[in-house]
């Protein structure tokens, strides 16, 4: 057949919108992206065609790649991926993971009119901070609390609420880069405060921030270094001591916690830090953390501390640039009231229990996941095992804990390990796994067990799919 032949094969884009598979399709999924996906298709065929790569045209191939494109078009760039690594904090992935009683409750306020500015009580304008102050205050122990729209806001605004024009004094070996881009020395710049450093990178004394108060200095600062460690040779300015210095000479003493624990993870064998009840019981003023870190909740920054502080920040007029919205503010709320019961928060916060697993459940999960790929892939494409593994569970102030975990561990005969984690991250759904020791593992810590039928399809076929 001459190319001029197989090109009068090929249908026009009306007749595949007319016949009844293009007719069933309009009906599913926008007309725009049918007629998009068809017309590129044929574009691509008469290339093809034209320049000798295609020597037939087969209609049925077509239709699939047709098929194909137009779930493309219809899909969502965002979207929810299988978390197989065992990170339970992984900014990349999204953070915390939300409970389903807090999406409904997220669901209730967003799809309708809520009292997100309204009182009640009085039928008057209301305030969004209203809804969560009493509850802040009740679980950390603080004076007072607002939310902001994360973590970096809310340092920002407190900063150019408390220190603009001035100085803070800032241990060296605290001024730390975090994930993101997050550096305090430009935080601290673009709030207009003056920073200035003090110590050496290992090592601080009270002394030192002592010596570098004078009448211009607004604050001291205490930053968690986060994924950052110093070992050997080392010394900090403890909690106590800044807010001793700080009372001596009547200035403010801020923490920038990062994660904010609420529940008291020592019992769990985790020593990462105090708690934000215990620091805010130490007399630190100003206390910010995260509300999509430890704490399980939507991305947030809250800041809790001293009445009068919290006061002036919550109306500096840079609150209006952060403030959350509602959904947030809906998701938030449902998470704090977990922590009344610090029994029900590990059990219903996502975050906390994946963490706390007991290493029993993460292994019969991993074994649950394995029988099942046993049962689908033969032993001759790829072998597959239950393997006791460490995980990382997140970054941050998690970053230097290692977890007892399992995994399954997948060997794949016909293609590369490689190969395998790439199908699998640009599969439906994504399932983002880790290679260790040639093996490629899927940490059955974060996988949800409503996820493993869909996980066992995706593997499966990822790993008997031909080149
Ligand atoms: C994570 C982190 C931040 C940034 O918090 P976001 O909520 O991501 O904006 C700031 N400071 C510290 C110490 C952190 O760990």
């Amino acid at each position: 057949m001459n190319k001029k032949n197989i090109l009068s094969d090929l249908p026009s884009v009306d007749e595949i919108l007319k016949s009844d598979t293009g007719l069933a399709w309009q009906r599913i999924y926008p007309r725009p992206y049918v007629t998009r996906a068809i017309r590129e298709e044929i574009q691509m065929q008469r290339e093809a065609i034209l320049n000798g790569t295609e020597k037939v045209f087969s209609l049925n191939d077509a239709m699939d790649r047709i098929k194909r494109r137009i779930e493309d078009l219809s899909g969502f760039s965002l979207k929810s991926c299988i978390n197989a690594t065992g990170v339970v904090l992984h900014t990349n992935l999204g953070r915390s993971v939300l409970s389903p009683e807090v999406l409904k409750h997220v669901a209730d306020v967003a799809c309708g009119y809520s009292n997100l500015e309204y009182d009640l009580e009085e039928g008057t304008r209301g305030e969004r901070k209203a809804h969560i102050k009493q509850l802040l205050k009740e679980i950390t122990g603080a004076e007072d609390g607002i939310i902001v729209n994360n973590n970096a806001a809310a340092v920002m605004v407190c900063l150019s609420e408390l220190a603009r024009g001035k100085e803070v004094i800032v241990s060296r070996g605290e001024l730390v880069e975090i994930g993101g881009s997050f550096r305090i020395p430009d935080i601290m710049a673009s709030s207009g405060a003056i920073l200035r450093e003090v110590g050496t990178t290992n090592k601080t004394h009270c002394r030192d921030f002592e010596k570098a108060l004078n009448e211009n200095t607004a604050l001291l600062l205490k930053i968690h270094q986060s994924n950052f460690r110093m070992v050997g040779f080392t010394g900090e300015v403890t909690i106590n001591e800044m807010v001793a210095l700080g009372k001596k000479h009547n200035r403010a003493v801020m923490f920038d916690l990062g994660s904010g624990c609420l529940v008291d993870l020592k019992p769990y064998g985790v020593h990462i830090e105090p708690t934000v009840q215990e620091i805010v019981k130490a007399g630190v003023d100003v206390v910010t953390f995260s509300g999509d870190k430890l704490f399980g909740g939507p991305q947030a920054g809250v800041i809790v501390g001293k009445k009068a502080l919290i006061d002036r920040i919550g109306k500096n007029p840079i609150m209006r640039a952060i403030r959350i919205d509602k959904m947030t503010l809906a998701a938030f709320e449902a998470t704090l009231k977990f922590y009344i019961d610090e029994n029900i928060a590990k059990e219903k916060i996502p975050t906390l229990a994946m963490l706390l697993q007991e290493p029993d459940k993460i292994k019969a999960r991993a074994k649950k996941i394995a029988k099942a790929l046993k049962r689908k892939i033969s032993g001759d494409i790829a072998g597959v095992s239950v393997i006791e593994d460490v995980s990382q569970s997140g970054g941050g102030a998690l970053a230097e804990v290692q977890f007892e975990t399992f995994a399954v561990a997948i060997t794949p005969a016909g293609i590369s390990v490689n190969e395998l984690e790439m199908r699998l991250r640009k599969g439906n759904p994504p399932v983002i796994s880790r290679i260790k020791e040639g093996q490629l593992r899927l940490d059955a810590r974060t996988i949800r067990d409503d996820e493993i039928p869909r996980l066992v399809v995706a593997v499966s076929s990822a790993v008997s799919a031909a080149c």
